[in-house]
Formats: structure tokens, C-alpha cells, sequence
């Protein structure tokens, strides 16, 4: 089985203990899945009676070898298409701005402050939530400090708004897959990640650009600490 299909039934068994009940629903269906195309009499129509369910892709611009900027933004976007139908979920449009880290330098790249990003995802949260939504599940594609800021806004919302959040790192999620597949972990624009934008734009992969020195394995991480970090690449 190819690998973005492995991550992606991973992905799935994961969110249908979460959401039992929206799995596999009803015969009518919205004329879309994405909050972006839907509009406000449809939404009310299905939302929440029929659907209670929504995934919301988040992640960062940063550069990744050579790979897309928005590689982050991307696989959990895909991700959320993939699994909409099988969760009878909507999906939310992604938050492709985030907090990147050691990697802000770089060309293309953004970085938002966690000073600006903790009220505004939690508003994203709390406004998902006013929409009646009874299963928020956050696709994170960005690592770093984002995923403490997500999950701790997460908490906060559910808590105060009482819906249930489910914070997916789907890098993480996959590492048994990416063992099986590579024989080693991935990493930032490593194995896995790689593989995954392969599977969905392969049009914008430029191996081409690719050399050895991109990927050199430095020192443990706990030994040391540079801004901004020298390699696109961080296994
Ligand atoms: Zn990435």
C-alpha cells in the first residue's frame, strides 16, 4: 500500500474512535465539503443536525529542501480532503500562516508570533465551535512550538465552548509507517514528509535541486542550538 494511502487510514481509524458517530452517516450530501464553497443556507441545513464534524488544517511557509514553502500547509490539506466523506466532516479553509522557527531566514518564508498566534487560532477554535461543530480535529503540519501553542488553545476552547478537540501531528502519527517504509525515522522535509508532497504535487518536487550537503546529519539537537538553522533539511 503506497504511503500517503497508509497515513491517511492511520489518520482515519485514529479520528473514527474520536468521532464515532459521525463515521459513515447519512445518504444526502452537502454539494461540498469545504467551508470555503458551502454556502450559509446549505451549512444550516447540515450543520449540526447531519454533520458535526470538522477538520481544520493548520501549518507554516518555510522552506523544506526542495520541496514546496507551503509543504506544511499542504499535506494536512490534502489529508483533510481525503478523510472528509469517510468523517462526514466539513473542512475548514487552513491557516497556512504559523509559527516557524529556525528556519524564518530563509526566502519565502513566514513567521508569526506566538503572541499573535495564540488569540487567533483561539478565535478560529471558539468560531468553529459558535458554528455548532460538536468535533473539531486540528491537522497540524508544522512542528516546532506551534504544536504546544495548538494544544493548549485546544484544551482552553474545549473547556470553555464544551466541544471535543482532537490535535493530530500527522508526522508523529505516522513514524511506524515511516520505520516500515524507510527503515528510518523522517524529520522537517525529510523521508516521510517528502514522500507524502511527492503523492500530492509531484509537479512542484524539483529533485533536480537536491545535493548531499542539504541533508547532513549534525550533532544531537540537545548539543547545540543556531539561528537560523543552517540546512532546509533537519533529520
Ligand atoms: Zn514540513
Amino acid at each position: 500500500m503506497r504511503t500517503h494511502y497508509r497515513i491517511a487510514w492511520r489518520l482515519s481509524v485514529l479520528l473514527a474512535l474520536f468521532c464515532p458517530a459521525a463515521w459513515a452517516q447519512g445518504a444526502d450530501e452537502p454539494t461540498t465539503r469545504q467551508m470555503n464553497l458551502i454556502g450559509w443556507q446549505e451549512f444550516s441545513e447540515f450543520v449540526p443536525d447531519r454533520i458535526r464534524t470538522v477538520l481544520l488544517p493548520v501549518g507554516t511557509l518555510e522552506p523544506h529542501g526542495v520541496l514546496p514553502n507551503g509543504s506544511d500547509n499542504l499535506a494536512p490539506e490534502a489529508m483533510a480532503a481525503d478523510l472528509a466523506d469517510r468523517l462526514d466532516a466539513l473542512v475548514a479553509p487552513t491557516l497556512n500562516y504559523g509559527i516557524t522557527g529556525s528556519l524564518q531566514a530563509y526566502p519565502g518564508a513566514f513567521a508569526i508570533s506566538e503572541d499573535a498566534y495564540r488569540p487567533f487560532i483561539n478565535d478560529i477554535l471558539a468560531g468553529l465551535a459558535a458554528n455548532k461543530f460538536l468535533n473539531i480535529i486540528v491537522l497540524n503540519g508544522h512542528g516546532g512550538p506551534q504544536t504546544a501553542v495548538l494544544t493548549s488553545e485546544a484544551d482552553r476552547v474545549s473547556r470553555e465552548h464544551r466541544v471535543r478537540i482532537l490535535v493530530v501531528n500527522w508526522w508523529s502519527l505516522a513514524s511506524e509507517e515511516t520505520f516500515e517504509v524507510f527503515g528510518e525515522n523522517g524529520g522537517h522535509a525529510g523521508n516521510n514528509e517528502t514522500a507524502y508532497v511527492q503523492a500530492i504535487v509531484p509537479e512542484h518536487v524539483h529533485p533536480e535541486r537536491y545535493s548531499e550537503d542539504m541533508a547532513t546529519a549534525y550533532p544531537p539537537r540537545s548539543t547545540w542550538h543556531a539561528l537560523h538553522f543552517p540546512s532546509s533539511i533537519v533529520l
